[in-house]
Formats: C-alpha cells, sequence, structure tokens
C-alpha cells in the first residue's frame, strides 16, 4: 500500500473551508473593483472635468475663424477639436465596449452625468410609457444620425454644436423631469443615441456585472432601487443598460453585483439567456442601413443623379422654394465655408439614408427569417420568431464595424496625416472588416448550435445568413476599397 502511494507524486490537499484562488482574470477583476469602489467619491471631479473638456471643443470654435487650406489639427484648434470628437472619441470610445464596457458612460460622460445631477433637484416624476417605449432610443439614434449629416456636424462647428447642444438639452430635461428615487438617469435608459449603441454593442463585450445572489425571473425594471439606469440589481441577465457605475459593487458585501471578465462574444452566443428582444434587432438592421446611407450619398454619382432629377422635377412643379436653403439648425448653410445645403439636399440626404436603411433591413430580415425557417426544418428548437431574433444577434460584429467604418471614418481620414500610407489604412479597414465578418459567421454558427442543430444541417441553415453577412460587406467595399 505504501509502495502505492507514493508512485504518483502528491496532490496538495486543500483544506476544505479555504477559499479557491481565483483565477487571473477573476484577480485582475477584483483590483479594479477594489480600485474603482474606493475612488468612487472622486468621480463628480472626472465628471466636471470631462464637462468643461467637452464645452471647450463645442464652444471655442464657434468663435475661430475657418480654417485656411493648408491648417491641420496640429496648428488649428477647429481642426483640432473636430479631430479629438470623430477621429478619437467616437471611434475609440466605440470599440472600448469589447474591453471595458460602457465604462465611458458610467465613468467619464459628461452628459449622463449633467442628467443625473439634473435628476437629484427635478420632479422626479414616474418614467411614462412613451420614454419607456422600446423603440424610442432607436428613433433617437435615427434622428441623431440624420441631423449629424444634414448639419454636417463632422464639417463645421456649428453642426457639432447643433447635434451634442440638443443631446446636452434632452439629457437634462429628462434628468429634470422623470426619475424617481436619486441619482436616476432615464436620458441614459430610454433615450441617448450614443448610449443604445454603446449598451447593445457592450453585450459583445468582456466585461460583466452579475449578481453575487441572483434571482430567478429574468431581468426587470425598478425605479426604486440603486442603479441609475433603473435595472433591477439581482435580476439582471443582460449588460446593456449597465453604464459600470459601480455603486451596486462593494467586495466585502454578500450581496450586490460583481464585476467578472469573460470572453468576448459569450453573452450574444448565449444570448438565449440574456434576454434577447426584437428592438435590438431593429437597432442592429436599421444602424447598418442608416451607417451606409450616409456614407453612400456622399459619393455615388447615382445620387447626384437623382437629386438632379427630383430638383428638375419640383422646379418644373413650381416649388422653387425647394432650391433655398433652410434654417442653421436644419441644414449645414456655410458660404464661407462653401457649403449651403438646400432644402432638396435636406429631403434627399434624409430620403436616401432612410431608403438605406429600411432597404437593408428588410433584405437582412428577409435572409435571415429563411435561415431561421431552414432551421426549424432541419430540427432546430423554438419558434420562428424566437430563432431568428437569436440567430440575428449574429450581425453584431458587422454591424458594429460598419458604424464606425461609416459614422467614424473622420479616423481613417486621419492616419494619412501622421504617416500611414494609403495602402496602409485601406489593410486596417480590410482587416478591422474581415476580423468582424469571421466574427459574425461563428457568432452564427454558434446561435444554430444552440438551437440544437450540428454538421452539415447547421451549415445548410447558416447559408442564407452567411450571404446577408456578406452582403454588407459587399456594400461597404467602396468605403474601404474605393469605387
Ligand atoms: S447613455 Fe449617453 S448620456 Fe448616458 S452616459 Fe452613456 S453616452 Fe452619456
Ligand atoms: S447594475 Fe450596478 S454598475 Fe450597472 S449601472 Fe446599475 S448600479 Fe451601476
Amino acid at each position: 500500500m505504501s509502495t502505492a502511494r507514493h508512485r504518483f507524486p502528491e496532490i496538495p490537499i486543500r483544506e476544505a473551508s479555504s477559499p479557491a484562488p481565483a483565477p487571473p482574470q477573476g484577480r485582475l477583476a477584483q483590483m479594479v473593483e477594489a480600485f474603482a469602489t474606493r475612488h468612487r467619491d472622486k468621480l463628480a471631479w472626472i465628471h466636471v472635468a470631462m464637462f468643461l473638456g467637452f464645452m471647450a471643443l463645442m464652444i471655442v470654435p464657434l468663435f475661430l475663424p475657418l480654417p485656411d487650406d493648408g491648417a491641420t489639427f496640429y496648428n488649428n484648434f477647429p481642426l483640432f477639436a473636430n479631430f479629438v470628437i470623430w477621429g478619437l472619441w467616437f471611434p475609440l470610445v466605440f470599440v472600448s465596449v469589447i474591453f471595458t464596457g460602457r465604462s465611458w458612460c458610467g465613468l467619464l460622460c459628461p452628459l449622463g452625468a449633467c442628467s443625473e445631477w439634473a435628476n437629484r433637484i427635478g420632479l422626479k416624476r414616474p418614467v411614462p410609457a412613451w420614454v419607456r417605449w422600446r423603440g424610442t432610443p432607436i428613433v433617437s439614434f435615427v434622428v441623431i444620425t440624420v441631423l449629424a449629416q444634414t448639419v454636417d456636424a463632422r464639417g463645421f462647428p456649428e453642426g457639432l454644436a447643433v447635434v451634442f447642444g440638443l443631446t446636452f438639452v434632452c439629457a437634462i430635461a429628462l434628468g429634470l423631469v422623470y426619475g424617481r428615487g436619486r441619482n436616476k438617469r432615464a436620458w441614459c435608459r430610454h433615450m441617448c443615441p450614443i448610449g443604445l449603441m454603446l449598451g447593445v454593442f457592450s453585450r459583445i463585450g468582456a466585461v460583466q456585472f452579475a449578481p453575487k445572489r441572483p434571482r430567478s425571473g429574468g431581468d426587470a425594471y425598478t425605479e426604486r432601487g440603486v442603479c441609475p439606469t433603473m435595472i433591477d440589481i439581482n435580476r439582471k441577465t443582460e449588460s446593456r443598460h449597465c453604464i459600470e457605475c459601480f455603486r451596486c459593487v462593494n467586495p466585502e458585501a454578500r450581496a450586490g453585483l460583481k464585476l467578472l471578465l469573460r470572453r468576448p462574444g459569450r453573452e450574444v452566443a448565449e444570448i438565449r439567456h440574456n434576454n434577447p428582444n426584437s428592438a435590438e434587432i431593429w437597432f442592429l438592421f436599421l444602424a447598418t442601413g442608416l451607417s451606409l446611407g450616409g456614407f453612400l450619398w456622399l459619393i455615388l454619382p447615382q445620387y447626384e443623379q437623382l437629386r438632379q432629377a427630383v430638383g428638375a422635377w419640383a422646379i418644373n412643379n413650381g416649388w422653387y422654394w425647394i432650391g433655398t436653403p433652410g434654417p442653421w439648425w436644419l441644414m449645414s448653410v456655410h458660404p464661407a465655408g462653401r457649403e449651403v445645403f438646400t432644402w432638396l439636399d435636406f429631403f434627399m440626404i434624409t430620403g436616401f439614408m432612410l431608403a438605406c436603411a429600411v432597404a437593408l433591413s428588410a433584405v437582412l430580415t428577409a435572409l435571415t427569417a429563411v435561415s431561421s425557417w431552414a432551421a426549424g426544418r432541419l430540427g432546430a428548437d423554438g419558434n420562428l420568431r424566437s430563432r431568428l431574433v437569436e440567430l440575428a444577434y449574429a450581425y453584431m460584429p458587422v454591424a458594429m464595424i460598419s458604424l464606425v467604418i461609416g459614422l467614424g471614418g473622420k479616423l481613417f481620414a486621419t492616419l494619412p496625416t501622421i504617416g500611414l500610407s494609403a495602402a496602409w489604412v485601406t489593410g486596417i479597414q480590410a482587416a478591422l472588416f474581415g476580423i468582424s465578418v469571421v466574427w459574425s459567421l461563428s457568432l452564427g454558427r454558434r446561435l444554430l448550435g444552440i438551437q440544437g442543430l450540428a454538421g452539415p444541417r447547421r451549415w445548410a441553415a447558416m447559408a442564407p445568413t452567411a450571404g446577408a453577412i456578406g452582403l454588407i460587406a459587399l456594400a461597404w467595399w467602396p468605403a474601404i476599397f474605393g469605387l
């Protein structure tokens, strides 16, 4: 007996009561938790600094002359402000959700902080049904995205001030009126277009706040708890509405939430356990089409031909007003900057972007529905609608990169000024898009696997969705490789 015992290396036996050591990612999460909770009281100062910084970037360029032809963001403040907002802030905040979730919202955003400050002194009325409607943030996103194009928020500081000024006013107004309890952020939960993007895409991120003592029943909404975005924290299963404010986290407590690090994409691959909903799918489809439309109207010769034809038809019918410029808060009117939009431009840009959004959504819905129908015939579980909603989450990576390339194109446009050749910029964009396509295909495969399909049946059901993903890639071809 004793010889047999010594034939194998001894395995150290831990006392039953001693806790298992945390894995490396667990230790990192614990360190972040401890740091964030220790310094939570300093967040207000960060918000004040961010508010002042944002105000400077938004307001100072309004009082400076237009840049000369040879000016760059190194030597011209309006160009610098434009680069910081559109070239750095927008794409980087967006991509950061993969690594740190909605940390921008909880830790840095001055807009959300203003809304919360307003809530402290406001009326604290219950959030009404029209604000809580799932389509409200989508409408807000569509309005702001189209307005950013018609006022040319990327080209002129006045446009930027209109878009951010409007969102600031709405965020403060909503905070002043709605949200019971203290420190609520009805704007961040229900209406912020940026929050919608960051929230939906945070589902593929590596960060999660999970209840230490989860309660069954799935996600629930409450205006009474500690959470500023009205999450019933013990029933939390989805990341979307969590702005990572750390208010529900106390490393010493046995209840509340804890920070977990996870493999990116896991929440989406297991979406059926994480509150899937069709509103997010509509957002993914519409946002992809909208950003595509916002890019294509600038480069397609067919858009210009259509514009000329519509203009000629309107003039022939006596609608002369259509050739005159409208108000500055609705469209870009910059004679000195050689850009004056007329009502024709306003309606054409708006119509074209909305048409692209609706057309692409219809195609993606149809192809995903064919996949889901085929999956059902091949033995997948659930009904057609539930399969469709689940599978549509596979588009998340390509939708995200569509928004980065379409709406955050300033970053790529600026890369040559820091010495990168055009070929490198094209390579980076193509690589990002390639990764997103592969990721989307892999997610689709996993989602169909969870629905119960394997082997060739899984690939057969996946084929129409793979075609749709390829179609999105093809649509972005001109943006990446040129016409
Ligand atoms: S939801 Fe919008 S306003 Fe709120 S913190 Fe996030 S980005 Fe800022
Ligand atoms: S769940 Fe916790 S960390 Fe997330 S927003 Fe609510 S209170 Fe903040």
